[in-house]
């Protein structure tokens, strides 16, 4: 019986058992935040920001972040449509209204045309989302932001390594978000992280993120109520591990994308991640969408992978169509113009893309699917 192959999973040494072991044994009371602060250090160091605060998740990044910079009712707030929910669901938690843009397909994510597209006068702000490792032109994208004076929330939890003109992903915008949930490039089990250069974000963030107390306070004096959003150190510590190897972590990703590609370098109606100029993606996950013409059900298309020992994914289907947005205005809207998150959703899925991935079970995945696609012609 051949190995089943995961859909994701980490990449794990000796290193990050190690950490956590010391952390587990000492990162108590007045070492408590060692880990964290060189964890948090490290990532700022790598990706190019001036402050970096460690968050249980990704999810309460992107929260503090629109509530540090006072997004609320009545506020409109710009998300795409193609994306994990976790992009959209803080703008519900803070009171305002998530405004379903479309996607570009040459990026797979909202570009400068279609954020205008749905800019009124209650627009705030844009989370624009870094898909699957690929990124929007931020230049055009935050000079239109700018233009409107949006607040802009980069949510590159998808995307940690990759680079647009040479710049990190997680440096754009106002501030940004990390995930470090285990299905990531670098994980800590559950984990994120909201990056700025921004000091008064900064500092909105590291009170709201403590229940309203500034830091250092030793008082237990709390200045407004707010949310208990904080990383412990064991996390951190297997974190610090992770992104002292990020380097190799996301080379692993881009081996995994070339492989990928020669397997499918000759089948026609097969589209793999974009690569627009300018950008040097991670490929957090290998995605691949089909032409309309070769009539693939992604829905059997994964049953079949199943039945052959293979992990996938449905690529991410738009928020729009979601039961969860049953009867929004907004859904209603983005249904009828949303013509690339539509065609582009419902048409591919996420190959397996753990880093413990070999060439031989990329091409057992590649000829699966291809006996898939092609086979049932013949
Ligand atoms: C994973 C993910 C998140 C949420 O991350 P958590 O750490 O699980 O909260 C947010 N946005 C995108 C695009 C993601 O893929």
């Amino acid at each position: 019986m051949t190995e089943r192959i995961p859909v994701a999973g980490p990449w794990i040494t000796d290193l990050e058992v190690e950490y956590a072991a010391d952390a587990a044994r000492n990162g108590w009371y007045s070492s408590a935040s060692d880990y964290l602060t060189r964890f948090e250090a490290a990532v700022a160091a790598y990706v190019g920001t001036d402050f970096a605060v460690a968050v249980p998740h990704c999810t309460a990044a992107l929260h503090l972040g629109l509530a540090a910079a006072d997004i609320g009712p009545g506020d409109e707030v710009v998300v795409p449509d193609l994306t994990w929910i976790a992009s959209a669901a803080p703008v519900t938690y803070v009171g305002a209204t998530p405004v379903f843009a479309d996607v570009d397909p040459e990026t797979w994510c909202i570009g400068a045309e279609s954020l205008q597209a749905v800019v009124t006068s209650r627009t705030r702000a844009c989370i624009p989302v870094d898909l699957y490792g690929s990124m929007p032109d931020m230049d055009l994208l935050l000079a239109t932001a700018e233009r409107y004076e949006l607040f802009v929330l980069e949510d590159a939890a998808e995307a940690i390594g990759s680079k647009f003109r040479g710049r990190q992903a997680g440096s754009f915008g106002h501030a940004s978000a990390l995930s470090f949930h285990g299905s990531k490039t670098v994980v800590t089990g559950e984990g994120g992280m909201l990056l700025t250069s921004d000091e008064h974000i900064h500092g909105r963030v590291m009170r709201l993120r403590d229940h309203g107390r500034s830091p250092g306070d030793r008082l237990f004096v709390n200045e407004e109520v707010a949310f208990k959003y904080r990383m412990s150190p064991v996390q951190a510590a297997i974190g610090l591990a992770q992104i002292t190897r990020v380097a190799e972590l996301v080379e692993r990703k881009r081996l995994l994308f070339r492989w990928y590609t020669e397997e499918f370098v000759d089948t026609p109606g097969v589209t793999l991640n974009p690569q627009p100029e300018g950008l040097e993606p991670s490929f957090w996950m290998t995605t691949c969408i089909f032409d309309a013409e070769l009539g693939v059900s992604t829905e059997d298309l994964i049953r079949f992978l199943d039945g052959a020992g293979i992990d996938s994914r449905p690529f991410f289907r738009p928020l729009s169509s979601l039961p969860a947005y049953d009867g929004d205005p907004q859904a209603i809207l983005a249904r009828r113009r949303n013509i690339n998150a539509y065609r582009i959703g419902i048409s591919g899925i996420n190959l397996p893309s753990a880093g413990s991935l070999t060439r031989d079970q990329v091409h057992r995945v590649a000829e699966a699917v291809k006996h898939f696609i092609y086979g049932r012609h013949r």
